[in-house]
């Protein structure tokens, strides 16, 4: 397995992780997975090794590191276990990121240490009934009045909001202005008025938890809002360029997962008399997988280093999700014709693999939302 030039110390993540999620994650995956229940067991055990707080600084509680450690590690983690994955994804990349970049000092004070420390965790709302890919054109309000803006309105698939203690909240001041009327808020999840339900029935990723939010006057301080007033869709996008790092590098760990699975069972499963692997075809396929998730891997870590380097990256980001969800897809659903029909029942992990898969080429902008993006800066970059 190509090491990508790691160094020393990033090698000693990877092997950290992987070990864990050998140990802790694969374990209760499809425990987790049949019980539509987030794992707090998984949550205490990524704690413990500093992983809800990688990425951000340590004087505000994190564990350090840049994109590249995230992506390594979230690699391991997804490998493990893709639903959990996604709970840490929304809490670190999304929910914590907001609050640690665009927070003034008190609020990060206030919330990112038990936050990175994974005392705490953070769910972020951006998405609507009826707004999704055109986040712009969100519904949800905010109206200044005495001090306290009142929120009213509604949310749909978010993340941990179950379990969240803080919720980074985008919410317009006049919907007319599309995305320039958007501000960010932290609320607390006992804000009253703001009501959480739990959403059931997820093809995938069952093992993290999805819901519904209402807000009838919930009332949040004026000192919860993030940055200034008008700038909260900016921040939401800037905040998913990077996290799209991160979700490509989750898509390699499923893939990366339905590829090991397939070449272990190939070498078991005999038909006329040999192994699935000694047939062509089943060589191909493996062959195939093995290139995309490699090709994957390598885009996710170039858009990471990149980032770390403070260089132009949201093309190749965009460029590594595309990329690594489709091959997450696709390897997943070839993982499962390996397995024939065993594959098709839930004994068999990579039953689950593919649906966790689904979804990423889904959420944190579609593949056509990714499409658009790489077609807008490849046409800026060869003007006429
Ligand atoms: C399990 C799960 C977890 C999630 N977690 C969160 C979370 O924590 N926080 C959060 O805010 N959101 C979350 N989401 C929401 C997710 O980001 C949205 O579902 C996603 O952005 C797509 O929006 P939509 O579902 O409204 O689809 P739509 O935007 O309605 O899109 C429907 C289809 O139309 C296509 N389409 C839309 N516009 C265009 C266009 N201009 N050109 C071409 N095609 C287009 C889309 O690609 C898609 O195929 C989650 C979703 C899921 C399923």
């Amino acid at each position: 397995m190509a090491d990508l030039l790691l160094s020393e110390e990033e090698r000693m993540l990877q092997n950290t992780v992987r070990e864990f999620a050998d140990r802790e994650l694969s374990p209760r995956s499809q425990e987790i997975d049949e019980k539509e229940q987030f794992s707090s067991e998984n949550w205490h055990g990524l704690a413990s090794l500093g992983l809800t707080g990688i990425g951000i600084d340590p004087a505000y509680g994190g564990s350090g590191g840049g994109y590249r450690q995230v992506a390594l590690a979230m690699e391991q983690v997804a490998r493990g276990d893709a639903a959990t994955s996604t709970s840490l994804i929304a809490h670190l990349c999304l929910g914590t990121r907001t609050i640690f970049e665009f927070g003034d000092e008190t609020q990060k004070l206030k919330y990112v240490p038990d936050l990175a420390q994974g005392k705490k965790m953070a769910a972020w709302a951006l998405t609507e009934p009826s707004c999704g890919s055109d986040a712009a054109a969100l519904q949800t309000t905010a109206v200044l009045r005495d001090g306290t803006y009142f929120l009213n309105g509604s949310k749909i698939f978010i993340t941990n909001a179950d379990t969240a203690s803080q919720v980074v909240m985008f919410a317009t001041h006049e919907r007319s202005l599309r995305a320039k009327g958007v501000s960010a808020f932290v609320l607390d999840s006992t804000t009253p008025g703001l009501s959480v339900y739990k959403q059931h029935g997820k093809m995938g990723m069952r093992g993290s938890a999805t819901t519904e939010l209402t807000m009838e006057d919930a009332a949040v301080p004026e000192d919860n809002r993030l940055g200034d007033e008008g700038k909260g869709f900016n921040y939401a996008m800037e905040i998913l360029d990077s996290s799209r790092i991160i979700i490509a590098a989750q898509c390699v760990g499923i893939a990366q997962a339905a590829l090991e699975a397939s070449v272990k069972y190939a070498q078991q499963r005999q038909t006329f008399g040999k192994p699935i692997a000694q047939h062509q075809a089943i060589q191909f396929m493996l062959a195939d997988m093995a290139v995309e998730v490699h090709a994957a891997r390598v885009a996710t870590m170039q858009a990471a280093t990149l980032k770390d380097q403070d260089l132009d990256f949201v093309f190749e980001a965009s460029m590594a999700k595309l990329l690594a969800s489709e091959t997450a897809v696709r390897a997943t659903s070839n993982a499962l014709q390996v397995h024939g029909g065993y594959g098709y029942f839930k004994d068999s992990p990579v039953e689950r693999y593919f649906r966790d898969a689904r979804v990423t080429t889904i959420y944190e902008g579609t593949s056509e939302v990714q499409r658009l993006i790489i077609a807008r800066q490849l046409l800026a970059q060869y003007p006429l």
